[in-house]
């Protein structure tokens, strides 16, 4: 069985801005920004995390 995957809510207007960024995870750009305002795409952070998660378990 695999864990859930993480799943971020980034609906509310904190995570977008309107000036794109280079992701810190994938380097490419983005609007959105992370719960820090560092620029990362939503899978990326969601990625970020779950790997955390998983050293955390471990
Ligand atoms: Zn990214």
């Amino acid at each position: 069985m695999t864990a859930p995957a993480v799943q971020l809510d980034w609906r509310n207007g904190i995570h977008w801005s309107r000036r794109r960024a280079k992701c810190r995870v994938c380097k490419r750009p983005t609007n959105l920004r992370d719960d820090k305002g560092r620029p990362s795409h939503k899978v990326c952070a969601e990625q970020l995390l779950a790997r955390l998660a998983e050293r955390v378990a471990s």
